[in-house]
């Protein structure tokens, strides 16, 4: 038997690496398993997220959006740049160094708060021990407490299997060393709305696939029907109720099958990405004797403060139920953490903010209009536009619009969704608004630097009683 520690964590994605951090800064004896290997063939941290989720498709947003403006909004603002290209290849590189950059530092953070840092397969054996294992070599370690955070994986579908270069998954998306023509994709969920705009800003024309008849169901159906007449508008072609039944590669090019209301369509693409969602990965991760039970699909069964079914045992992040989220990962290692070291600790799960990078972002925590009238909760409503805003004037960002959900009675609010640039910066106050179980009012009567653009959400707070002052109003103070 190898060492024992207070706290074994397999897998250092966002959930584990915090969770691990975490630990260890609490006193406890922590060790942090990871198996991921990286391009340059050795161990990588950061999971998903670092590698091959919400940081790089970051790097790749925010530059095919810097050469969107180049394009296109520079010569508005009297800045004269003709002839603007774009280096995908450099565009890559740059990706590439800012994740090595990020996935080095955590080995820095590991050392720094004296986090023990195991190379290889973990698998949770009986009795609260953990099997490394790492080119044919085993060690099995023992600990009081174990976390699983051993995240998630693309999901593929029969219709379309991954062929080398031509029909991808979302990692694959993020290293085309070209702009491809003609650009395919399927599922009109977060991450397929983000590569597509990518491509899309890069000369691709995309078109997405999506099998169910609504757009963005999680989001306010204002802001979703604004976002896909936006996106729609910058060229992205987005068919609703399509499902992909078949494909056939044909040389370099692939012929995609689906059904929609007109009957069976296909459609060629040069490249196509298939994003229709994610699955917890578990491969290889429980012994037979290991007792920790799945759900029905497939998730880690956790309850509430993500105790699984064996005690000692904790699983966070995608592996478990709830939004598959970077940041709900690290709060629920953070919270385990605590509670292994014996504080009282939970979450709150109705006030996890999301966000869509496209431009404008899409970003929301809490319920929609419609979800409130479903549950019979009377609400009152306020929006304000971006077209009204100075600010988003100044910095030719006027499409979209904020807008806040109030439950009509307590004036408490139940949610926040916004369309509109810096959108992801601006949820933050629906989510501490919520965290302190805020009125409308009291965002109302909160003082906004001028000029910003949250002083969307403060003019959607005062629009709740219908007294939005850069708006015409709806009702007379009393
Ligand atoms: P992961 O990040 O998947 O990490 C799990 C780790 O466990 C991996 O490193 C894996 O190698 C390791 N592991 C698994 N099994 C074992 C084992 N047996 N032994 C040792 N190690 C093991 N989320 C956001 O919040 N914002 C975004 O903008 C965003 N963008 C995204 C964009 C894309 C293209 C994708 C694919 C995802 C994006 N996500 C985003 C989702 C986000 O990446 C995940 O929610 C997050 O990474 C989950 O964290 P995790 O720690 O649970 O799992
Ligand atoms: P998300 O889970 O948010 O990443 O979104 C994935 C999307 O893919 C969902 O909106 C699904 O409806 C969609 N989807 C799944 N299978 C298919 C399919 N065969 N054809 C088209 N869309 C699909």
């Amino acid at each position: 038997m190898a060492d024992k520690f207070d706290v074994i964590v397999i897998g250092a994605g966002p959930g584990g690496y915090v969770a691990a951090i975490r630990a260890a800064q609490l006193g406890l004896k922590t060790a942090c398993v990871e198996k991921w290997i990286g391009k340059e063939g050795n161990v990588v941290h950061g999971g998903t997220c670092l590698n091959v989720g919400c940081i790089p498709s970051k790097a790749l947003l925010e530059a095919s959006h810097k050469f969107v403006e180049a394009q296109h909004d520079f010569d508005d603002m009297g800045i004269q740049a003709s002839d603007v290209t774009m280096d995908v290849k450099k565009m890559m590189a740059r990706k590439d160094k800012i994740v090595k950059n990020l996935t080095g530092g955590i080995a820095g953070l590991f050392k720094a708060n004296g986090v023990t840092a195991l190379e290889g397969a973990g698998k949770v054996l009986s009795g609260k021990q953990v099997e490394v294992s790492k080119d044919g070599q085993s060690a099995v370690y023992e600990a009081d407490h174990i976390v699983i955070a051993s995240g998630s994986v693309p999901v593929e579908i029969p219709p379309t299997p991954l062929t080398e270069g031509l029909i991808v998954d979302s990692t694959g998306a993020l290293e085309f060393q070209e702009t491809p023509k003609r650009l395919g994709v399927i599922g009109a969920g977060v991450i397929g709305l983000e590569l597509g705009s990518v491509w899309n800003r890069l000369g691709s024309e995309v078109t997405v696939l999506e099998a169910m008849d609504s757009f963005l169901p999680m989001v306010d159906s204002a802001i979703a029907k604004e976002t896909q007449k936006l996106l729609k508008k910058q060229g992205m072609d987005i068919k609703l109720g399509a499902r992909v039944t078949g494909s056939e590669v044909k040389g370099d090019e692939v012929v995609v099958k689906y059904t929609d209301a007109k009957g069976e369509q296909e459609q060629t693409f040069d490249k196509l990405i298939v994003c229709v969602g994610r699955r917890p990965y578990t491969q290889g991760l429980l012994g037979d004797d290991a007792g920790v039970k799945l759900d029905e699909r497939g998730f880690i069964f956790v309850d509430d403060q993500c105790r699984t079914s064996v005690p000692g045992v904790y699983a966070i992040g995608d592996v478990v139920r709830g939004p598959m989220l970077a940041h709900k990962a690290s709060e629920e290692g953070i919270m385990v953490a605590d509670i292994i070291a014996g504080h009282k600790a939970e979450m709150n799960y109705d006030a996890i903010p999301s966000v869509i990078y496209t431009f404008p972002e899409v970003a929301w925590v809490g319920m929609t209009e419609q979800d409130a009238k479903a549950q019979g909760i009377e609400v009152k409503t306020g929006a304000f536009p971006f077209a009204a805003s100075g600010r988003a004037m100044a910095n030719n960002a006027t499409e979209g619009q904020a807008k806040i959900i109030a439950d009509a009675e307590t004036d408490r609010i139940l949610g926040m969704h916004i369309v509109g640039q810096h959108a992801g910066e601006m949820i933050a106050q629906g989510v501490i608004a919520m965290e302190f179980g805020s009125s409308a009012e009291d965002l109302a009567l909160t003082c906004y630097a001028h000029p910003t653009m949250s002083e969307a959400v403060h003019e959607a707070a005062l629009a709740v009683e219908g007294h939005a002052i850069h708006m015409a109003n709806r009702k007379k103070r009393k």
